[in-house]
């Protein structure tokens, strides 16, 4: 049977990592800040318009450092780390400010940008040392990724029973159908071969694929790297699917022996790494939330989106689950939750997205700060794609927005062409949101429609954003003091 816990040479790596970074970082301050969140909460837009608004000094008027005109210069500078992909920041800007602007690519796998910081402090000290460099390091990756953690804990066998348990309930066992008919054909006591391995990967991959589309939008579904390969795609570490406890003893020829020392392979050179080469070297983390999309699907998705947070947050917090949890937990020391895309809500909905978004990290944001770390939450669109108005609605004002749905949206029986603009009501958001999880509240009827990226303004410097710059105080203000 493999083991269970972590070794200590992971820790010990972990630690001559951070030595490494501190002796490199001698020189110039390093903000390592994380950017993750699931599939589509908004990284690539994030980090594209936080990175645009710094170069232009655009419109930040709650940052500090640019509000005290103390911001000198913001540049892009080589990357740090050789073997870290960059992130394809120009390419993004290119698609969202090009003649005809379209969202860019989102986030597949872990990539890096360096931004060059120059300003004067305002310390007391300052006019003796002039001014400062600061070098911000943006490390963007999958939350998916960081919902493999808990799975270092467990054992193929145990890994196995929670997906079966987990597939019995809707709307998972509606689509777990053929993936179930797949297991029930393969015979793991059979001599390994790997056609039966694949089929079966294949099979639980589209199921995972099944729960998270759009109808559904479910969020708990590790392995991570099933949905998120990044470069590991047709990997035999991801070559492997759960298999019920075998009827007799496991050879180490048969199929189950095989697919379950993949999932110890995929533990050992997948999950560990991944926390072990980034994680653990992460000073500050922002956490994107899409909590519209989840809302869109309802009450189960939100009690979905409600665990998976949970479990992507305990790699924030101490001890609990092994050695490694520990070393990470000490160095990060500012998380901000993010309720992305508020610009899909009229702003006066902008404290009852935050209320819903508290309610979503509430018992997980208490354990970070058991951790030593300060949270804060906010709702924030880092690129705004609508204006606002009111629409008249049975004789009553209602506050709404005004943007282009994207080609093919749908809205009561309308199909738009990503050219006409609406102004447009999504509904109210409940005063409470525990309203929001509970099954017999299904039907709220809500409804988010993706938008066309806004026209680019010459006029001013900087992509439209709402509370980009409270979101960067949070996070870098202090280090620029
Ligand atoms: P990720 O990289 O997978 O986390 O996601 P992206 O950053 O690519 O965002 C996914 C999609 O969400 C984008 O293509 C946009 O359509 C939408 N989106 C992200 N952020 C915003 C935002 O601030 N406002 C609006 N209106 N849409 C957004």
């Amino acid at each position: 049977m493999p083991k269970r816990p972590t070794s200590i040479l992971d820790e010990l790596g972990i630690a001559a990592g951070n030595v490494l970074d501190a002796a490199a970082g001698a020189f110039t301050p390093t903000v390592r800040l994380g950017v993750t969140g699931l599939s589509r909460a908004g990284k690539t837009i994030f980090i594209t318009a936080l990175v645009d608004n710094l170069i232009e000094g655009g419109r930040l008027p709650l940052f500090s450092p640019l509000a005290e005109g103390r911001l000198i210069a913001a540049r892009l500078a080589e990357q740090p780390d050789d073997a870290v992909p960059r992130f394809a920041y120009e390419k993004h800007l290119a698609d969202l400010t090009g003649p005809d602007p379209r969202w860019p690519d989102s986030t597949r796998r872990i990539s890096q940008l360096r931004l060059e910081l120059k300003f004067s402090s305002n310390a007391w000290h300052a006019g003796f040392t002039g001014p400062q460099t600061f070098n911000l390091d943006i490390v963007d990756y999958p939350g998916e990724w960081l919902l493999d953690l808990p799975l270092l804990g467990k054992t193929f066998a145990e890994w196995s029973a929670d997906e079966f348990a987990a597939a019995e309930t809707p709307p998972r066992d509606a689509l777990a159908r053929d993936w179930l008919a797949a297991t029930a054909a393969a015979d793991p006591l059979a001599e390994a071969g790997e056609p039966a391995a694949e089929a079966l990967a294949k099979a639980f991959t589209a199921y995972l694929l099944a729960c998270r589309a759009d109808e559904h939008a479910l969020s708990t579904l590790p392995p991570g790297r099933f949905l998120m390969p990044g470069d590991l795609e047709g990997s035999p570490a991801l070559t492997f699917a759960p298999l019920p406890d075998p009827d007799g003893p496991v050879r180490s020829s048969t199929l189950y022996a095989m697919l379950e020392r993949r999932f110890e392979a995929y533990k050992s050179v997948v999950i560990r790494p991944f926390f072990r080469d980034h994680f653990a070297r992460l000073d500050r983390q922002v956490v994107l939330v899409d909590a519209l999309a989840a809302l869109n699907a309802g009450p189960r998705a939100m009690a979905d989106l409600e665990a998976a947070l949970a479990d992507i947050l305990r790699a924030f917090r101490p001890g609990a689950l092994n050695l490694v949890t520990n070393v990470f937990a000490r160095r990060i020391d500012r998380i901000l939750f993010a309720a992305t895309k508020a610009d899909h809500l009229h702003h006066t909905a902008h404290d009852r997205l935050e209320a819903i978004l508290g309610r979503l990290v509430a018992s997980a944001a208490a354990r970070a700060k058991f951790a030593g770390a300060e949270t804060r939450s906010l709702a924030l669109a880092a690129i705004r794609a609508t204006t606002e108005g009111t629409v008249q609605q049975d004789g009553a004002a209602l506050p709404c927005i005004v943007g282009t749905p994207r080609a093919g949206e749908t809205l009561e029986g309308e199909t738009y062409d990503g050219e006409t603009e609406i102004a447009f009501y999504p509904g109210d958001l409940p005063k409470s949101p525990d309203a929001l999880f509970e099954a017999e509240a299904a039907g709220a009827a809500l409804k988010f429609l993706r938008f066309v990226p806004p026209e680019p303004d010459p006029e001013t410097p900087g992509l439209p954003h709402i509370r980009l710059d409270r979101a960067l105080e949070f996070l870098i203000g202090d280090k620029m003091r």
